[in-house]
């Protein structure tokens, strides 16, 4: 499979890249296997300042063109979490977005993260590369701490004490605000905990994001349709749908 880290990366880090971004590829089919909606294609990447992305491909394009926000120095955590999200959106249908799907996306680059570490540990790129296996698993309790910090202390101590059904009913009760702004990162990540706590039907997701409406050139668009339509979703996906927009996941 061909990755391209434009030049846009340094070239001296530009191999180790490839061979990490590799692995990230590797576990997203694991978990999400099969065709992508807009079929099988290279990657190229790119150094965006901006939100890590996934540009819509034409049909001709050979390559899914995948910025993302990088630190500077080989951060393969920071590149598992960002490339994981966009890998997600890949698999379920980059042409469309909203709140569900962000935190599809979101469950799935922190799920990446632990499976990564799982990974460096049994089968590293290379041996002295074992040592960055934990560096996941920290990238993941940074990542949560950050993001729950910004949400109530109900809401942090519910989720530290496992407490699931207060958390579905912060959703449910956030369900309009994540209508609104599909990119509110701390409520995805928190869908995401709460997706994460259960079993996940990874294998559904594959083109699911193509089931969620029209295309994401006219948001309120595709908001109200995925609100009549997200009954077609998969069974396990329809539990998550239930919970955001039907209250069903009491
Ligand atoms: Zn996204």
């Amino acid at each position: 499979m061909e990755i391209d880290f434009d030049g846009s990366f340094p070239a001296d880090e530009k191999t180790d890249l490839k061979r990490a971004a590799r692995d990230v590829v590797r576990v997203v089919k694991d978990l999400i296997p099969g065709l992508p909606p807009m079929g099988d294609r290279g990657f190229r990447i790119y150094r965006d300042s901006a939100s890590p992305r996934v540009l819509w491909p034409s049909p001709a394009q050979n390559q899914y063109v995948i910025g993302l926000n990088l630190g500077s120095g080989r951060r393969y955590f920071q590149l598992a979490y960002q490339l994981g999200h966009e890998l997600g959106h890949v698999m379920m249908d980059p042409s469309r977005t909203n709140g569900a799907i962000e935190t599809l996306a979101t469950a799935l680059s922190l799920q990446v993260l632990l499976n990564m570490r799982e990974r460096w540990i049994a089968t590293p790129p290379h041996p002295h590369w074992r040592e960055n296996a934990s560096s996941f698993k920290d990238y993941y309790e940074e990542t949560d701490k950050t993001m729950l910090s910004s949400l109530s202390r109900d809401i942090q101590t519910a989720v530290h004490h496992g407490r699931w059904d207060m958390v579905s009913a912060e959703l449910r009760r956030c369900r309009g605000q994540l209508n609104q702004q599909p990119c509110d990162r701390p409520l995805n990540h928190l869908g995401a905990r709460y997706l994460l706590s259960q079993k996940m039907p990874w294998k559904q997701l594959n083109g699911i994001a193509s089931k969620a409406g029209p295309l994401s050139t006219d948001p309120s668009m595709f908001l109200k349709m995925f609100n009549s339509e997200w009954t077609r979703f998969p069974i396990g996906c329809y539990r998550f749908g239930a919970l955001i927009y039907d209250g069903a996941g009491q």
